[in-house]
């Protein structure tokens, strides 16, 4: 044994025979109190933790392929907001709980299309979200290409909307105008005597995919069926009838309104340490449409709230403000669940709501409306996230809350490709990339954080 190891051995040893000691021992000197970590330092410990969540994942993966697509009205959406309260409740959240919320009760049932001339093939269609349905409706196929082009021709015939979303980032700019053919298009075409409509899908890229989405009645059209044709459908129609071919088409569609049925928000609190009567809101929204998954619209956002509130719980210190989450019910079908929430929590201190519902995909922007100063308070709050903020822009669900002056913030990721699957039977958890859902997470959790810290 070496001399240096043998006299340790020695010490060792001779420390282990002293007797004990005769008197009490003093009390140990108080260790140094660590000072509680500043809200700033623990924004890397929080992102680091988001990026390496693998629960983001589990828990999309559950209410994709285990509860699926989820319209307000049907079990699957009862599903899914008892697994998001049981979820919550198992992490540990103050107030979990939910809110009732009347909901449309419309049902899609079968819906099929047959082109009769020039050529007898079956043609896909997928009913827009509200339309009526009919037995049968045969007719001549007129194709426009803009609102502007109906007119007295178009009288006892199908309409087709033939006019394609505009490419370019953010994607989402170029959704309003092509979704205002889906939304309004049939009674537009119905004051001019149309007996149904099909719109070109609201998407950039298509295989072959049909688009769902809300579509609305006016009061003073009468109600025709409404429904999604795929965007090579619609160029193959509007190819034929520009050569002067003459198109006849029948549709079938079950779709129905059946009145009203209760659904429900889903809420859950961290009790702000300083101020907890002022609230951060983080929002998505938890029903989607009947087709898919609804993976990226809006299970993302889902997990991303979920998320930001089980890690910011897991950090050492509290948040000084509440964050308070919530799962909205049937936006879809036009923001019922963040109108009631409006309505009943509107006039609640909130300094800011966030929103996540435009996919998994790397975190490009935050985009924010409110008052004059709102903006330049939250540029200086996220400037450690490093993303660019831009005027206007928050999130469907919590724009009802811009009439009581909240500052409404959305998360903005690349949207390149988010609307080569919304609202369509591709939207499923496949094209969700694990990574890109945790660098979302880390973004919105970020911020999150941010806001109910900072002065
Ligand atoms: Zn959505
Ligand atoms: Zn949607």
């Amino acid at each position: 044994m070496p001399v240096r190891e043998r006299t340790l051995a020695t010490l060792v040893a001779l420390t282990f025979a002293l007797p004990p000691p005769l008197l009490a021992a003093p009390p140990p000197a108080t260790e140094p109190v660590a000072p509680t970590p500043s809200p700033a330092q623990l924004l890397p410990q929080l992102q680091q933790a988001a990026r390496s969540s693998t629960l983001a994942w589990e828990r999309l993966a559950y209410l994709t392929d285990r509860i699926g697509a989820r319209l307000a009205n049907t079990p699957a959406m009862a599903k899914a907001v008892q697994w998001a309260v049981a979820t919550l409740t198992a992490d540990g959240h103050d107030n979990v709980r939910t809110e009732p919320v009347m909901v449309p009760d419309w049902r899609r049932g079968r819906a099929g299309a047959r082109l009769l001339a020039p050529v007898e093939r079956e043609i896909p269609i997928l009913a827009l979200g509200g339309s009526v349905g009919t037995p049968g409706v045969e007719a001549p196929v007129v194709v426009v290409r803009s609102f502007a082009e109906l007119g007295p021709q178009v009288a006892g015939t199908i309409v087709e909307f033939n006019v394609p979303m505009g490419e370019g980032v953010p994607t989402i700019q170029h959704y309003g105008a092509a979704a205002a053919y889906r939304t309004g298009g049939a009674s537009a075409a119905a004051r001019h005597g149309a007996v149904a409509v099909l719109v070109r899908s609201v998407t950039t890229r298509s295989l072959a995919t049909l688009h769902t989405g809300l579509m609305v009645y006016a009061d003073d059209a009468p109600r025709i069926p409404a429904a999604a044709i795929t965007t090579e459908d619609a160029d193959t129609l509007d190819r034929l009838a520009r050569a002067g071919v003459s198109l006849r088409l029948r549709v079938e569609m079950d779709a129905a309104d059946h009145g009203t049925v209760e659904s429900h928000n889903v809420l859950a609190e961290i009790r702000g340490r300083q101020r907890p009567e002022e609230i951060v809101l983080v929002g998505a929204h938890l029903d989607s449409w009947d087709v898919g998954q609804g993976a990226h619209d809006d299970g993302v956002g889902v997990v991303h709230v979920l998320e930001t509130m089980r890690l910011i719980r897991a950090l050492p210190v509290p948040p000084r403000r509440t964050i308070r989450a919530i799962l909205f019910t049937c936006e879809e079908q036009g923001v019922y669940g963040g109108r009631a929430y409006a309505a009943t929590h509107g006039g609640e201190r909130h300094v800011a709501a966030l929103e996540s519902d435009l996919g998994a995909f790397r975190p490009r922007a935050w985009g924010a409306s409110g008052s004059r100063e709102q903006p330049g308070w939250l540029v200086d709050a996220a400037r450690p996230l490093g993303l660019p903020v831009f005027a206007g822009g928050g999130g469907a669900d919590i724009a009802p809350l811009a009439a009581h002056g909240v500052l409404l913030v959305g998360l903005y990721p690349d949207d390149t490709h988010y609307f080569d699957v919304h609202h369509s039977p591709a939207d499923t958890l496949d094209k969700v990339d694990p990574q890109e859902l945790t660098e979302g997470l880390a973004a919105f959790a970020g911020l999150a954080w941010l806001l109910a810290n900072t002065d």
